[in-house]
């Protein structure tokens, strides 16, 4: 017995869902195969445990900082595994809720391991299921480096899989991951140190906001090790590990040790030749404006195209994909990947979108006025942690045209998405101090600019 699908999603993550259900949602027979977990990398191991974590560490910071509100709170302690029982129920209820949207939009779940049999057949619990238009959406996971000790480290999937607070961690990397679970870990009460190869993290970011980010790890932590390209890793016989660097620092009596040095596509166990997709140097699947690999009927979006890695991005991808294979007044639907606005949950957040300043000049030489204000935020202004907020715009042209937003400070995580849509229709420096300013948050500095 073969099944047949008119779409079928290999992925359960965020760009599989997405298109599976809005292939259903237009009309086809769809389908979606999952090898974990319903929800794939940012419901289970990603964006959403990520973000309860730094929940988490606000109301650490929060209280650390309540004194000064005239709060008298004597903190009992903090138990790391309860945030993680209602972090996971959280996740449970997460799941249901995907299994029911299949149930009404008539989308067939199927759990197991896809692997490709030819270009329309794929493989799973030794069935073969046939589809007109498959799509890859099978993500990525976190690269492991190749140094002496390496297993003794956990990636992302480990650090949520931990169920006591780690009393001294290293995390190594300098990107989102490195950045954010180093933050939590350090504020929800971990000896955390965050070690970078190069001269600080987040370097393709712009520099005043990079800057910022510096000065309030060495105020609050974690704490930053630069230059550190990692030799080994030692396990001692009480179980601590010691993390030994090519410049001679060493961190000793570290009980978690959590890599981030980026993520792989996941290509290599689903037997593409057999359907001959190609991929690239890395493994990701290379394609078209149009979500096409180099093989009719079939597509890839989300992580494994090797574009910005984000949820939202592989949402999108994949509605729009089955709105051009589905929808017939949408026969040019594709994903705009220009402008995409983006977050770090550091301490505070960093959210940037467009040009940075470096980038603007690259291609706008001279032609570029930048526009930065610090300031304290109201709500450490009555505290003792007199910490600065960098917001910056980045303009060019002579009606100075926004193309680029970025901050660090209090909100911008919530503060960004507005102005994403401005900079996208095309706002001016003008269009910004024209609009009357929300007083008093933080957003006001971002139209008050001068
Ligand atoms: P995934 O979500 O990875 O889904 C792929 C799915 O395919 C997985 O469930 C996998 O089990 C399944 N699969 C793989 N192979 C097969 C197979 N052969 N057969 C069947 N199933 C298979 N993005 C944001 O926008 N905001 C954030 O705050 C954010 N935080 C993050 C934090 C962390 C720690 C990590 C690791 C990522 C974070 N991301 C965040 C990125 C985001 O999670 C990804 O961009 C997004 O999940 C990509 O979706 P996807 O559909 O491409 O792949
Ligand atoms: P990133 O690609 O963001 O960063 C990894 C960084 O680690 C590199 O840029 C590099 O920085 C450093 N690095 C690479 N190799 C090594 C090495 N061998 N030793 C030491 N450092 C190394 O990867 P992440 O794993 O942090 O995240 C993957 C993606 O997931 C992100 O790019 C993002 O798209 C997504 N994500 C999004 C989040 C969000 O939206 N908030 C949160 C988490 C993830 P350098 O060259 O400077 O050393």
């Amino acid at each position: 017995m073969t099944r047949h699908y008119d779409y079928l999603a290999i992925g359960a993550g965020s760009g599989g869902i997405a298109s599976a259900n809005r292939a259903a949602i237009r009309g086809a027979k769809a389908a979606v195969v999952e090898a974990k977990a319903v929800g794939g990398t940012c419901v289970n191991v990603g964006c959403v445990p990520k973000k309860v974590m730094w929940y988490g560490a606000h109301i650490a910071e929060a209280i650390k900082y309540s004194s000064a509100y005239g709060f008298e709170i004597e903190q009992k302690g903090f138990d790391w595994s309860t945030l993680v029982k209602n972090r996971e129920a959280y996740i449970e209820r997460i799941h249901g809720g995907y299994k029911r949207g299949f149930e009404s939009n008539g989308v067939d779940y199927i759990e197991g391991f896809a692997r490709f049999v030819d270009a329309n057949t794929v493989e799973v619990n030794g069935e073969h299921i046939t589809a007109d238009h498959i799509t890859i959406a099978v993500g990525g996971r976190a690269i492991i480096p190749d140094v002496p000790g390496a297993e003794y480290g956990i990636d992302s999937d480990g650090f949520f899989a931990l169920t006591e607070r780690p009393n001294k961690s290293v995390v190594v990397g300098a990107g989102y991951i490195a950045v954010e679970i180093a933050g939590v870990l350090d504020a929800l009460g971990s000896d955390a140190h965050l070690l970078v190869r190069g001269d600080r993290p987040l370097r393709y970011f712009d520099h005043d906001i990079t800057d910022a980010l510096l000065e309030r790890l060495k105020q609050d932590g974690p704490e930053l090790h630069t230059g550190c390209i990692i030799e080994r890793v030692e396990k001692h016989s009480d179980g601590t590990l010691s993390v030994h660097c090519e410049n001679g620092q060493s961190i000793d009596g570290v009980d978690c040790l959590v890599w981030a040095i980026g993520r792989e596509p996941a290509t290599d166990k689903i037997n593409l030749e057999a359907a001959g997709v190609e991929v690239d140097e890395h493994g990701f699947i290379r394609t078209d404006k149009y979500q096409n690999t180099n093989v009719k009927g079939i597509y890839a979006v989300g992580d494994i195209t090797g574009e910005a890695q984000l949820t939202p991005v592989a949402i999108k991808a994949g509605r729009l994909l089955s709105e051009r294979l589905f929808n017939k007044d949408m026969p040019d639907a594709h994903m705009d990947y220009s402008l995409i606005p983006t977050i770090v949950f550091s301490h505070p957040a960093i959210g940037t979108v467009g040009l940075t300043e470096a980038e603007a000049r690259e291609v706008h030489g001279d032609d570029v006025k930048v526009y930065r204000s610090q300031f304290a935020a109201m709500y450490n202004a009555v505290t003792p942690h007199r910490a600065l907020s960098t917001f910056k715009l980045v303009c060019t042209g002579p009606t100075e045209r926004v193309i680029g937003i970025h901050g660090i400070g209090e909100g911008m995580d919530e503060i960004l998405q507005g102005f994403a849509v401005a900079m996208k229709m095309g706002a001016t420096k003008d269009d910004f101090d024209a609009t009357v300013a929300l007083h008093p948050t933080s957003a006001e500095e971002f139209v008050t600019l001068t």
